[in-house]
């Protein structure tokens, strides 16, 4: 993955980060501090992990912030865009639309066959 798609992506995260801070009831003082837009991902990454623990969040709402928490993670240490599952490098194309996504397409349409088979019978058919 080239520099550019990777800036792309960083930038999708973060905007679904504010977006997600902007639904969610803060205070505002707190939210003038977050706001990162020459921030380092490794200060980004530090604000995101305080967010995680914040219970004022809904269930949903801090999943998917410790989603974009992870990604940018990745990111900073450069191992972004790939499977934990198979190891095989994500394509930007999925990254750019899903880009805090830790598996490739393959793996999470079986993951979530799974999921929903567990739902179905109770138990992991795995
Ligand atoms: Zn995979």
């Amino acid at each position: 993955m080239d520099g550019k798609t990777l800036e792309q992506i960083r930038d999708t995260l973060l905007n679904k980060w504010r977006k997600i801070e902007k639904n969610s009831v803060r205070d505002l003082d707190h939210q003038e501090d977050l706001s990162f837009a020459h921030a380092e991902i490794i200060d980004i990454a530090q604000s995101l992990e305080q967010v995680g623990r914040d219970t004022s969040l809904k269930e949903a709402e801090r999943r998917d912030l410790l989603a974009i928490e992870k990604a940018l993670a990745k990111m900073s240490v450069g191992n972004f865009g790939v499977c934990e599952e198979c190891s095989e490098e994500i394509p930007a194309k999925r990254l750019l639309v899903i880009p805090e996504a830790r598996l490739c397409a393959q793996c999470q349409a079986y993951e979530e066959k799974q999921a929903a088979r567990t739902r179905f019978y109770g138990i992991s058919a795995r």
